[in-house]
């Protein structure tokens, strides 16, 4: 297949080339119907993209290839995740031009603690090799480190420099948040947190509403922590809607204001998760489903991971 890299240099740059970025409004649809939010940092952003924590390297660069095929053009990838290199592969090699591809990925926390940044986000470049990243993020904010403000600084150097289109941060609380703002002035675009049914982040979520930071839901089908069908808010919307459980909670993010980047090993369940777009839940279905909140985190707490 041809070289998907329109206007960029030949592999091996690991750079931005100023002037092909896309432009608010270009479409990363693929054509399908997935919606855009226009970040903090004036860039858009499709609100449906594709998430590959522990996806096996050996198989990344196919069920990357695969979703791509499916429709998605919005990639979640990490340092901490080894694979970010066949996700870049993947994206090479699909023939889809690079300025309508989303691509995130995130600083991880051995060279946050170390405070190699700026040799971590170039190993990063050099891994992806798809000239530019849309969005970097610091993965966790390690509190017990107290690095996050001097790194966050770092991050708006990359920016500045052209290296990311955009930086945000992840596992971010609000006193983190508070203090990266207080201290930088720089605010960032997305906060990706762990965010499903069960688990809302409701008071974070009305910090980020009023400092206008896009809220990514990480983990948004719950990791298989709890049963996609143990619910009857979801359970009742699914066949009210005639869909799975899982596009009810997906459609349920979307109609939320999240962004949302579930994994899918198999293509039927990329389909599936691509496949929310033509059905609205009503104002009750969404609020049976926030009613499911119990303010209890299923996975790591940020406030205590350091490391
Ligand atoms: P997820 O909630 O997306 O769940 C994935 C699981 O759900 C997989 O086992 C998958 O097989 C299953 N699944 C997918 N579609 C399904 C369907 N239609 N029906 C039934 N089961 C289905 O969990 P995740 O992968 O941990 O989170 C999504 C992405 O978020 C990750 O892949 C990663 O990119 C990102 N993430 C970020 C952080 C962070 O700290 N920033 C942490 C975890 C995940």
């Amino acid at each position: 297949m041809a070289p998907s890299l329109d206007g960029l240099p030949p592999a091996g740059g690991g750079r931005l080339t100023p002037g092909v970025f896309p432009r608010p409004g270009d479409d990363y649809s693929g054509g399908m119907a997935v919606p855009f939010l226009t970040l903090n940092q004036n860039i858009t952003i499709p609100q449906l993209g594709f998430g590959t924590f522990k996806v096996d390297p050996g198989l990344t660069q196919g069920i990357v290839e695969e979703a791509l095929a499916a429709g998605y053009r919005h990639i979640d990838t990490a340092a901490g995740y080894h694979n970010e290199a066949e996700v870049g592969a993947a994206i090479r090699a699909c023939g889809i031009p690079r300025e309508q591809l989303f691509v995130t990925t995130k600083l991880a926390n051995p060279d946050h603690k170390s405070g190699d940044v700026r040799g971590a986000f170039e190993r990063s470049l050099t891994a992806l090799n798809i000239g530019y990243v849309d969005l970097y993020l610091i993965h966790w904010p390690m509190p017990a480190l107290d690095r996050y403000v001097a790194t966050w600084d770092q991050f708006a150097q990359f920016k500045a420099e052209g290296l990311t289109r955009a930086i945000g941060v992840s596992n971010f609380q609000v006193p983190h948040l508070q203090r990266i703002i207080e201290e930088t002035g720089l605010v960032p675009a997305v906060d990706q947190v762990e965010c499903h049914p069960v688990f809302q982040e409701a008071e974070l979520s009305h910090y980020l509403d009023d400092h206008d930071i896009a809220l990514e839901a990480w983990g948004p089908l719950g990791q298989g922590r709890f049963p996609l069908d143990g619910y009857t808010p979801i359970t009742d919307a699914a066949s009210a809607h005639a869909k799975s459980p899982a596009q009810v909670i997906l459609r349920w993010h979307i109609q939320s204001g999240h962004i949302v980047i579930p994994k899918a090993n198999s293509r039927a369940h990329m389909d599936e998760n691509f496949d929310i777009f033509d059905f609205e839940l009503t104002s009750q279905e969404m609020a049976a489903i926030r009613s499911m909140d119990t303010d209890h985190r299923l996975a790591a707490d940020p406030n205590e991971r350091n490391d």
